[in-house]
């Protein structure tokens, strides 16, 4: 039987997989301990404007404080949480976290900007996704606009139908989307079209050399060009150095979110880096006197 893998890919359970399946289940019963003993962190990560220098947005990135490993990191364990199932009541548990968070920041006057929450496949396909996202927005009173979800093209591979109607019963909410890692996946580009989608993140494979890899390079500018002609924002994902923002605002990319701005930061130390910010100092230019 075929089961969703993080990353857009197929796995198959094989016999040879024993010794792994056993550590496998290990880690499976801990994640389910560490959702009802609250070992699951919501950090987040920010999205600035090319041109303004402003930040537009936050990703909502998910961390587990185990107690004796410490933390650990969502490539560890999204992908068994996905196949165990355990990913509905995590990302439930993600949602919630930072729909009230989206509340905390709003009352102290921390602007209204966007919180972007990572759903997967299985959620889509087998959750009750539409419905604790009602739940949530009553139960905070966040204004739909200011939550995001981001899907990869894997929700394609799943239950195509299914997804579809689901991800259109969360934009009649009035919830933005955007496709995450755009460009890795095998999907042909159709849906597009037919899904109401706000963003596309570039993946940060082609990020990282584009500078000096002219084909990543070229797949930027087509993802740029592809995204800005069906109006869509596109958001450059994993931008570390200044060089890589220079040349990213010349492609009239729109937004960049990586390590260069913030690596992702728990609640409060983001509260106080959304504070301190100021959009003057990002750093696009290697001249520490550039400006946006
Ligand atoms: P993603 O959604 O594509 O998130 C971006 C990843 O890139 C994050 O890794 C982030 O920490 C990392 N990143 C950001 N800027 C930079 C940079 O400048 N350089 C480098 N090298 N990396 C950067 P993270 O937090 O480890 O998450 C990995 C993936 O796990 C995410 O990829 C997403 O697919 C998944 N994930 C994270 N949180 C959740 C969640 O709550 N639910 C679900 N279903 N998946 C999640
Ligand atoms: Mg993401
Ligand atoms: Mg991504
Ligand atoms: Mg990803």
């Amino acid at each position: 039987q075929a089961k969703v893998q993080g990353r857009g890919g197929l796995r198959f359970f094989s016999p040879e997989m024993g010794l792994r399946a056993k550590q496998r289940l290990q880690l499976e019963a801990e994640l389910r301990q560490a959702l009802s003993n609250g070992e699951l962190r919501v950090h987040y990560q920010p999205q600035v404007d090319l041109i303004s220098g402003d930040i537009v947005g936050l990703e909502a990135l998910v961390r587990w404080l185990h107690p004796e490993r410490g933390q650990i990191l969502p490539a560890e364990f999204i992908p068994l949480a996905e196949e165990s199932g355990l990913v509905v009541a995590l990302g439930d548990y993600v949602l919630r976290e930072t729909c009230r968070q989206i509340k905390q920041w709003a009352d102290n006057g921390l602007a209204s900007r966007q919180v972007a929450v990572n759903v997967s496949a299985v959620q889509l396909s087998r959750g009750r996704l539409v419905e604790s996202v009602r739940e949530v927005l009553v139960e905070t009173g966040i204004s739909p606009q200011q939550l995001e979800l981001e899907i990869t093209e894997s929700f394609l591979m799943v239950d195509r139908d299914q997804s579809f109607k689901v991800l259109e019963e969360l934009k009649a909410l009035g919830i933005r989307l955007s496709i995450d890692d755009f460009g890795t996946g095998y999907s042909s580009l159709g849906y597009l079209q037919r899904l109401e989608v706000d963003k596309l993140k570039v993946d940060i494979s082609f990020v990282r050399d584009m500078t000096t890899n002219l084909g990543n390079a070229s797949i930027v500018k087509a993802v740029i060009a592809l995204g800005h002609s069906l109006g869509l924002e596109v958001v450059a994902e994993g931008v570390e150095e200044s060089g890589q923002a220079r040349y990213l605002r010349s492609l009239r990319c729109d937004v960049m979110q990586g390590f260069l701005i913030s690596r992702p930061l728990p609640a409060e130390e983001m509260t106080r880096f959304l504070i301190a910010y100021e959009p003057a100092k990002i750093p696009v230019d290697n001249e520490a006197t550039s400006t946006l």
